[in-house]
């Protein structure tokens, strides 16, 4: 298990993590969303060790990591992959990596072929694509076949194969009962592959929870309506009280989406004024919409207008 309690990092005014508590608990994937400059490497590079709190601790398996004898056999990570030195060959650098935490020379050979290095093996790293040293730095992160998992942004780089595979991978090390911790800043990547998830941004913790309950909290819900009669429908709605937006992309057809009422709400209310209704279904927004929302207020750098759909009567 991975403890955060009242982590806090400050460097110099400027303050990368704020107040962060959570558990990273075994058996599942555990996914560290936000967006770039949220604090995400730095928070894992406290967990490691790498880095000293300002305030607050973190613990792997009720210790700090920078007292553990033989680090790689109890949490393995994967921080900056571009960061690994080139002169070396692949299997060089996890045979010294092997050496220096007790790990058998042999279980070097079966993290190559677990990544699929094996048979770039004999070649430097500094010719590797980005890809391959993401798949390397995770050669590393298994060497010591540890409980513990830490993995940042592990699928920068990968071509859609190697995105899928790491999927895989990640899944299996949760159901083989160890601790698995990712980030990412997409959503996309951790509703595929993370079982919980914590949100931060701007350091500080916006959620903490069931990747379903995240769906389910967090996803807007409207009801998609149209009909050939606009008009009368606006005059419902309005009636009604019901938030609602026309939708711009099919004026002449006056589709409608509902916000605050279901679709059976809407259909009677129609039905009950004669008004006749060529559509009515409930539509979720994204995932990517609710996170997007959710961490709006804390993105460093924007692009675009950022302009939201807003409620509220034409
Ligand atoms: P993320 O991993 O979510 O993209 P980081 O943890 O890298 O975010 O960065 C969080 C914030 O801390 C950013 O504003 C970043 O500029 C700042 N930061 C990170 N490392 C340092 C450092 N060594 N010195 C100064 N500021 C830093």
């Amino acid at each position: 298990m991975i403890e955060v309690a009242g982590l806090t990092k400050h460097y110099g005014s400027r303050t990368a993590v704020f107040d962060l508590t959570f558990t990273v608990r075994p058996g599942k994937v555990t996914g560290f969303l936000g967006p770039n400059g949220a604090g995400k490497s730095t928070t894992m590079r406290m967990i490691l060790g790498l880095d000293r709190p300002t305030r607050g601790t973190a613990t792997v398996a009720g210790r700090r990591c920078a007292d553990f004898p033989d680090p790689l056999r109890e949490v393995g990570a994967l921080l900056d992959a571009g960061a690994i030195h080139g002169g070396r060959t692949a299997r060089n650098h996890l045979l010294q990596l092997a050496q220096g935490n007790r790990v058998p020379a042999a279980r070097v050979e079966e993290v190559l072929s677990l990544v699929g290095l094996a048979g770039a093996a004999k070649h430097r790293v500094k010719g590797f694509s980005l890809g391959m040293r993401q798949r390397l730095g995770i050669a590393a992160a298994l060497l010591g076949d540890p409980p513990v998992l830490i993995l940042d942004e592990p699928v920068n780089g990968l071509d859609p194969e190697g995105i899928h595979w790491i999927r895989q991978l990640l899944r299996g090390l949760a159901q083989e009962g160890r601790t698995v911790l990712v980030s990412s800043h997409l959503m996309s990547e951790m509703a595929l592959s993370a079982d919980h998830l914590v949100v931060i941004g701007k350091g500080r913790l916006l959620a903490d929870m069931p990747m379903a309950e995240f769906v389910e909290r967090h996803s807007r819900q409207a009801v998609h309506v149209a009909t050939p009669r606009p008009a009368e429908l606006h005059a419902l709605l309005e009636r009604a009280d019901l938030a609602y937006e026309v939708v711009e992309s099919a004026p002449d057809q006056g589709v409608f989406e509902v916000r605050d009422a279901g679709a059976a709400t809407v259909g009677d209310l129609a039905a009950t004024a004669g008004v006749p209704l060529h559509q009515l279904f409930t539509q979720r927004a994204s995932l990517e919409d609710a996170y997007l929302t959710l961490t709006a207020d804390s993105t460093e750098f924007r692009t675009g207008a950022g302009a939201q759909p807003t409620g509220g009567g034409a």
